[in-house]
């Protein structure tokens, strides 16, 4: 018996219609005659409900073996179970579980008038679920799923903590929440209609006018919602739920397609409704770097993807990212990953002694009647490097990116390589009715070697998407294809317009590694444009810079060393950042703060 661990079943891989029951057929417990692994109709009573259907199967966890037998999981060909031993040190609970042999939560997050608290973890790990609790959308049942669940049990559970008087509001109904959803893109098929229609509904403290002016949003206020880019949806919807006047705010995700500039504006309007208006506000973040500017405190979420999660006590927002970069959670005595993700100053750079991979002369490019135009200065770009692009939106850095793929003729300048590129757009249409493997397999002759596995597949964690078909993937698995697609090319030059977008924390961190090995690896170059300082940081050996008046024209600079281009870039945006001393991440510091005006004296926005 293994009390300490959890069996997991996702119904929607179960097919025992497709399988002979070899998880029941080899589980140690079943063959000594115990009931373990049963069909679900034989388990239940007739009228008793229960998820699934009845030839699915359901794990008893009191006589489960734990995560050492695991001949189950090994067995089943549809990846369909999960046994997990719970860390020792998680003593408690869970707040909720779904059903049995579903997804456990444990540990809430504590959100706090005046403050903006922040959630930091990957995707799946119980954040939404969290939140529906906290809006007093579902009780929570304590991880008793076979009775009913009422607040008055959530309330002794948490009485004496700091969660109690927010959970007796709830009780009463006394606590109203605005949100924001993760994926804006979906917004125009809730909304039919005209941006302001949608804005004027939610302007319910008086501060719209002066929420669309800051957000930059005012051009696209009469357009309908259907013609906005992704940048722009990200801005209306986050003037639309901070407008509202409620008392609990939850923001799943606000940098998605804005850049750093528009990031900086969201995560200070945000501060600011936390501060003057006395209210409530959780985010769920993956930019660290703005994380880091928006919260007060921060609980670290960990666990096992779409098995169980939890939410830790709140840290103060320096320390809970520190230890999450470590991978170790000193409080909770926890490792959360076996590796520490580390940052350096930049060492001096081998591309130096590389070969030129291209020289490109100045280019420009304008479209219509020169309603936007773009002038590019030449330069050099090497082998085996990673070039990072930075600059603000609708500068022109995809108009080069489709010009040096090919895809685009300048109007002045020659592009005469004959250079196989391989470009992956920021926003990526792959709605095809194809399942994951036979389309990355249509792409490389490797699909499925162990090197392809290591090198691609795995880092990417594509694992367990491969039998999806393409066009029911989520964001952050699309974007995990279309990187894979991307890499798996065979090709000189790799274009990776925003591969940040939609990925979690944890996934940025393993697609920077996946990038960086594979330039490495193969002698490729690789060009990415991001707005993620830290993915930027992590992955690029030198930088190009754009600037400009976005919309109208933009200029692309000559690519220069990180140090060089950072200043250049940070000084437009007039942001400095600072090293943190232990763990030598980039942190924004506070505009008018000594570091900030020292910083500026010396024409050093990024490196003190
Ligand atoms: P996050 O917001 O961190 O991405 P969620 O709270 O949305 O995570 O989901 C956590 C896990 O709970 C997921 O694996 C999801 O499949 C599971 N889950 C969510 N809703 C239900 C439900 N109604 N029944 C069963 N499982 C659910
Ligand atoms: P970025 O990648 O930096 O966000 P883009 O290169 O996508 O910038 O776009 C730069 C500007 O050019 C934007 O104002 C955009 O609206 C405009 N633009 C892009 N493509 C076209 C096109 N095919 N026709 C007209 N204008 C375009
Ligand atoms: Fe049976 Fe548990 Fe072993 Fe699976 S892990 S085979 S359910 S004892």
């Amino acid at each position: 018996m293994a009390d300490d661990s959890i069996a997991v079943v996702d119904l929607d891989r179960c097919q025992p219609d497709r399988c002979s029951y070899e998880c029941a057929n080899y589980c140690p417990p079943n063959r000594t005659g115990k009931e373990c692994i049963v069909t679900r109709g034989e388990y239940y009573e007739d009228d008793e409900p229960y998820d699934g259907g009845p030839d699915q199967i359901r794990i008893s966890e009191e006589v489960c073996l734990g995560e050492t037998c695991g001949i189950c999981v090994e067995k089943c060909p549809f990846d369909a179970i999960e046994i997990i031993n719970l860390p020792t040190e998680l003593q408690e609970d869970p707040v909720h579980r779904y059903g049995e042999n579903s997804f456990a939560l444990y540990g809430l997050p504590v959100p706090e008038s005046g403050a903006v608290t922040g959630i930091l973890g990957p995707n799946g790990i119980g954040k939404t679920t969290a939140v529906r609790a906290l809006a007093g959308e579902m009780v929570p049942n304590l991880g008793d799923y076979g009775r009913e669940a009422t607040w008055d049990a959530v309330l002794d559970r948490y009485r004496g903590t700091e969660l109690q008087n927010y959970i007796e509001r709830v009780r009463r109904e006394d606590v109203t929440i605005a949100r924001k959803p993760q994926y804006v893109d979906q917004i125009p098929k809730q909304f039919d209609g005209v941006t302001s229609d949608l804005l004027n509904s939610t302007d319910e403290r008086g501060k719209l006018d002066e929420y669309v002016d800051r957000l930059g949003i005012a051009p696209v206020v009469d357009q309908p919602l259907d013609t906005l880019s992704g940048g722009e949806l990200q801005r209306v919807a986050l003037a639309a739920t901070l407008s509202r006047d409620r008392d609990f705010y939850f923001l799943d995700e606000i940098s998605p397609y804005l850049d750093i500039g528009q990031r900086v504006t969201a995560a200070r309007l945000i501060r600011e409704l936390a501060e003057e208006e006395d209210k409530a506000v959780l985010a769920v973040e993956h930019d660290l770097a703005i994380l880091d500017l928006l919260a007060d405190t921060l609980h670290i979420a960990y666990g096992e993807p779409g098995a169980y999660g939890v939410v830790t006590d709140p840290k103060s927002v320096r320390n809970g990212i520190n230890e999450y970069l470590k991978g170790y959670l000193s409080n909770e005595n926890m490792r959360i990953r076996p590796d520490e993700i580390e940052f350096h100053e930049h060492a001096p750079r081998e591309t130096a002694k590389s070969k030129p991979l291209i020289d490109y002369p100045d280019l420009s490019k304008s479209y219509g009647d020169g309603e936007f135009s773009l002038d590019v200065e030449g330069g050099t770009i090497y082998k085996s490097e990673v070039l990072g692009i930075v600059g603000p939106n609708g500068i022109g850095k995809s108009t080069l990116a489709k010009m040096f793929a090919g895809a685009l003729e300048p109007d002045e300048g020659e592009l005469n390589f004959t250079l196989d590129i391989a470009y992956k757009p920021q926003y990526i249409e792959i709605d095809q009715p194809m399942r994951v493997d036979t389309f990355l397999s249509s792409i490389t002759d490797d699909f499925g070697t162990s090197y392809w596995k290591t090198e691609v597949a795995n880092p990417l964690q594509l694992g367990r998407i491969m039998e999806r078909n393409l066009d029911d993937l989520s964001g952050g698995e699309r974007q995990r294809v279309a990187i894979a697609a991307t890499l798996s090319e065979d090709a000189d030059l790799f274009v990776l317009d925003e591969p940040s977008a939609h990925l979690d924390v944890e996934q940025r961190v393993q697609a920077t590694t996946a990038i960086r090995r594979y330039a490495e690896n193969h002698d490729a170059t690789v060009m990415v444009i991001d707005h993620d300082i830290y993915m930027i940081d992590l992955l690029a050996d030198r930088l190009m810079v754009f600037d400009g008046e976005p919309s109208v024209e933009g200029h692309a600079g000559t690519p220069q060393e990180m140090r060089a281009g950072m200043n250049d870039f940070l000084s437009d945006l007039d942001i400095t950042f600072r090293r943190d001393e232990r763990t030598q991440r980039p942190r924004i510091n506070k505009p008018g703060s000594q570091l900030d005006s020292k910083q500026k004296k010396q024409g050093e926005y990024y490196y003190s």
